[in-house]
């Protein structure tokens, strides 16, 4: 018998990731950021809530959902509320903690961010569509110093999803996102030269984290407001908020659905 040849690290990294991409999904993380986002999704896959306290640091508001729905454990998680002042936490910093905290406790074959965004309508976006994101980066990060600019922006490619998108009605574009919900002046600049189509407060956080630990992540979100719409975005986002809720509820079932049975190479 012939010795085995000698492999590189890299041609071994990609013989892990081969296999690791043709192993059936079999848990997905579910990363929320409001709990009028979560709990259609808790019901519609019949989700339980965690009461072991373990698995997350003592005291955090986070709240994890679980359950099996059609051979597919799914964790959904939701950052929780602000315990002071009572309102969602919403935004990067809190996305980023429960996101790697979960992917850690759990470790899921696939992530999924879903969530309501901001719309540009001057690319096609409407209120109530639900997209896809095959790109994501911030606005709200400059840092005008050579190579750091590029950092601060964090560009990523999405995990590809070429037959999901083909069968599900699934609209695609470029995904933005920063700590706030309005838009100055320079956040505007930075969308535009991110190509966005999707505004949110949360999406390039959770793909920072998924990235890092190594796990595929895709984005799904559904247009609550136009940003560059004639309505103020609250009062838009405010107004929509429940009816796009639906919509993304639907979406995210007709991918839970899809994904069930299948490998991240077939997505
Ligand atoms: N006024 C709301 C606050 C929601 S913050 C309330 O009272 O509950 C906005 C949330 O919706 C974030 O999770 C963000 O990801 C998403 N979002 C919706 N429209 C957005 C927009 N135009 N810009 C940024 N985020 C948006």
């Amino acid at each position: 018998m012939s010795p085995p040849e000698e492999i590189s690290d890299e041609e071994a990294m990609a013989a892990v990731d081969e296999v690791i991409a043709l192993k059936p999904i079999s848990t997905v993380l579910i990363v929320i950021a409001m709990q009028t986002e979560a709990l259609p999704l808790v019901n519609k896959f019949q989700l339980e809530e965690d009461t072991d306290a373990c698995l997350f640091p003592q005291k955090v508001p986070w709240v994890r959902y679980h359950g099996t729905y059609k051979d597919l454990h799914i964790d959904l998680v939701w950052p929780g509320k602000d315990p002071v002042l009572g309102v969602d936490n919403v935004g990067t910093i809190s996305a980023s903690l429960v996101t790697y905290a979960s992917i850690q406790a759990f470790k899921p074959d696939l992530v999924i961010n879903a969530g309501t965004a901001g719309g540009f309508k001057a690319k096609g976006a409407c209120v109530g569509d639900v997209y896809v994101a095959s790109d994501v980066a911030f606005h709200d990060r400059r840092i005008p110093i050579p190579v750091f600019d590029i950092y601060g922006i964090g560009a990523r490619r999405t995990c590809p999803t070429p037959n999901l998108l083909k069968e599900l009605n699934l609209k695609v574009g470029k995904l933005s996102t920063g700590d706030s919900l309005d838009m100055s002046l320079q956040d505007e600049t930075s969308i535009l030269a991110n190509d966005a189509t999707i505004k949110d407060m949360e999406g390039a956080a959770v793909a920072y984290v998924a990235e890092l630990l190594s796990v595929p992540a895709i984005f799904i979100k559904a247009m609550t407001d136009i940003v560059d719409g004639e309505k103020p975005t609250a009062e838009e986002f405010l107004e929509n908020l429940v009816m796009v809720t639906a919509a993304l509820d639907q979406a995210v079932t007709q991918v839970i659905d899809f994904i069930t049975g299948k490998c991240l190479s077939s997505l």
